[in-house]
Formats: C-alpha cells, sequence, structure tokens
C-alpha cells in the first residue's frame, strides 16, 4: 500500500473514539468484572477486611512468572468473591458489568463463571446458575447489550468436577448458556484429562473454549485443539511463537480472545508492545480483545483496544477488523451480528473529527 496513505489512516486513527465502535466482549470472568468500588462497598457493609493491594494499592502489582505469584493473584480474587453474598449483590455485579461493557461499546458480551465457586453461598450450582441467567436477562433488557454464559470448570480441581460443570452447561445450552470453558493455573493439572468433559459439552453443541497458551506455551494449545477440541481459546496468544500452529488454527477457524492489559500485568509479556498482536493479525487470526479480570487489572474493554492502538500504531481500519473479528467468533446471534457489523462500517465511514 501506497506509503502516503498508509501514515494519513495512522494520522486519522488517533481521533475516531474507540469507546464507539461496536464490538464483542468474549473473555470476562465472574467476580473480575465488579466494579472496585461495588467490591469496597459490599466489603464496607459486611465488614470484611480487604488487602491493601485491593484498597489503597489498588489495582495490585502482580506476576504469574511462577506458581506463588499465580496464587498470590488466585488468593485476591478469591478474596474479591468472597464479598458477594446476597442475590441483589450477584444482580447488581451482572448489571454493572453490562452498564460497563455498553458504556465501552460493548454490543454482546460472553460472561464466563465457574458455579462451583459460588455454591456454597447460593444453594447449589443449579440455583447459582439459575440466579446468574436470570440476572444476565434482566441486564440484557435493562442496559441494551446482547449477552450469555460460559460455564468453565477450573483446572485444578477433579476431572470430575468439570464432567458435572459440563452435565450442568449442556442443561442450560439454548437457554443462555453458550459455551464451556476450562480455567485457573495452566501449569496444574493435565488438560488431557479434562477431555471426557469437553466430550459432553460437545454432544451438547456448546462452544470449546478452554484457557490456553497463556502461561504455557504453543504445546498447551495443541493439546486444547487435539484432545479438548477447543473452537475458541481463552488467550492462545502464544500461538504466535510457533507458526504451523498458528496456521493451524487460523485453518481451523478457532478463535484466540486475546487480553493484552493482562498479558503484561501477570508477566507473560513485558511490555504492551511485546504482545504479539500484528503478528496474530498478520496470520488472519480470528481475534477478540477481552479485558479478562477488569477488577484486578484496572483496564476494561475499549482500554484493550486503546493500549493495542498506541502500542502498535494501528490504524482504525485494524481496529475495526479487529472488532467485526470480535463479533465473528462469538456465539452472537446472527441477524444481530450482521447489524453490528453494519454499524462497525458505519464508524470506519465517519470522517475522524
Ligand atoms: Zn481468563
Amino acid at each position: 500500500m501506497d506509503r502516503n496513505r498508509d501514515e494519513g489512516e495512522a494520522r486519522e486513527s488517533a481521533v475516531r473514539s474507540l469507546a464507539e465502535l461496536p464490538k464483542a466482549h468474549l473473555h470476562l470472568h465472574f467476580t473480575g468484572s465488579m466494579r472496585h468500588a461495588t467490591l469496597l462497598e459490599l466489603a464496607e457493609r459486611d465488614g470484611h477486611h480487604l488487602p491493601d493491594a485491593l484498597v489503597e494499592d489498588w489495582p495490585p502489582t502482580l506476576s504469574a512468572a511462577d506458581e506463588k505469584g499465580w496464587f498470590r493473584f488466585q488468593r485476591l480474587y478469591d478474596v474479591a468473591r468472597s464479598v458477594l453474598r446476597t442475590e441483589d449483590d450477584v444482580r447488581r455485579l451482572v448489571h454493572e458489568a453490562a452498564e460497563d461493557d455498553r458504556r465501552d461499546g460493548g454490543r454482546w458480551l460472553e460472561i464466563q463463571v465457574d458455579p462451583s465457586g459460588y455454591a456454597a453461598k447460593f444453594g447449589g450450582i443449579t440455583a447459582f446458575t439459575d440466579l446468574v441467567l436470570d440476572a444476565v436477562r434482566e441486564a440484557s433488557r435493562d442496559v441494551g447489550i446482547g449477552m450469555a454464559v460460559v460455564i468453565a470448570a477450573n483446572r485444578t480441581r477433579h476431572p470430575m468436577d468439570a464432567r458435572t460443570l459440563a452435565r450442568l452447561a449442556a442443561q442450560y445450552a439454548d437457554r443462555g448458556v453458550v459455551g464451556f470453558g476450562l480455567s485457573n493455573d495452566e501449569r496444574r493439572g493435565s488438560t488431557r484429562d479434562f477431555a471426557p468433559a469437553f466430550r459432553i459439552a460437545e454432544r451438547a453443541g456448546l462452544l470449546l473454549d478452554p484457557h490456553g497458551g497463556e502461561l504455557l506455551g504453543p504445546e498447551s494449545i495443541r493439546v486444547c485443539v487435539e484432545d479438548l477440541h477447543a473452537q475458541r481459546l481463552g488467550h492462545g496468544v502464544r500461538a504466535a511463537e510457533d507458526p504451523d500452529l498458528l496456521d493451524l488454527i487460523v485453518s481451523r477457524g478457532i478463535a484466540l480472545e486475546v487480553c493484552p492489559v493482562s498479558n503484561v500485568a501477570l508477566g507473560v509479556y513485558t511490555d504492551l508492545s511485546s504482545v504479539p498482536l500484528p503478528d496474530l493479525m498478520a496470520a488472519g487470526a480470528t481475534i477478540a480483545l477481552g479485558a479478562d479480570d477488569p477488577l484486578l487489572f484496572g483496564s476494561q474493554l475499549a482500554g484493550q483496544y486503546a493500549t493495542m492502538r498506541a502500542a502498535h500504531d494501528l490504524t482504525d481500519t485494524q481496529l475495526a477488523d479487529l472488532a467485526r473479528s470480535s463479533f465473528q467468533a462469538s456465539r452472537a446471534p446472527e441477524t444481530d451480528k450482521q447489524r453490528w457489523l453494519g454499524e462497525i462500517d458505519e464508524w470506519l465511514g465517519r470522517m475522524a473529527p
């Protein structure tokens, strides 16, 4: 392409609002979506003592370079989860997550939850799932954003627990649950052992969406693809280290949920310009940028696009491609997708102010 035209486009890109760019959010954890102010308010209400990292030192300094670092991250997540006590707390969290995404240009949100982490307080995994799905329907209607749920198993627990969750997710397929995932420290547990759970989800027609290729490299992605039949990968960003694997992912249409701010916060990459988004884009990967856990990383949906625009000098055309790709990777209804893709064209067609 003509160099002058490239430069002209790059200049323009500094002014179109990314909060107005329609997009889908496909990597957001339940408690991780909580507003920091809400965490403080709920903790205060119940006399919960929060660690400094969640109060005056927020957002916390994290690193997952070793298991100890991950444990610290997980412990903060568990502390935050413990402030959710009532049904109204759950409804509030979902409503605010929907509002925050809507404000950031979100049109569709797939929120990820492991019901077993909330079961004890909310009457079991089925009762909690019913509550979340009801909260999602309510928030979707009130805020004006499409929403669905991905049920995720925890890889540090027994694979039998994952099968129980897969059966639960299958029961709710077509009733608000669109996918089945696998999360927590990739270095723990054997991914292969979760294949039977993923077969249950596969038979139910759910999207297969495990985390992989974040803390571990290409080999962990191969197992997700070959053994779990992953159709989308939580992170998967480290496919960039293996061109053959990246080709395979692209040829199979496996989408990547790339979470740049999370990657830097957890030490997967040293800085935002090291997140290999341009390599993934150049290979033709289907990508959806995601915030992962705004509560712990201090950055939300539009922030992912803004940081990547700044770190990699992305043009508005490239940012629009990323947003289109986020809808393509989603389980949103086809007619909605087409409408939102049209809105992206309108965004791009607008004169930069
Ligand atoms: Zn995640």
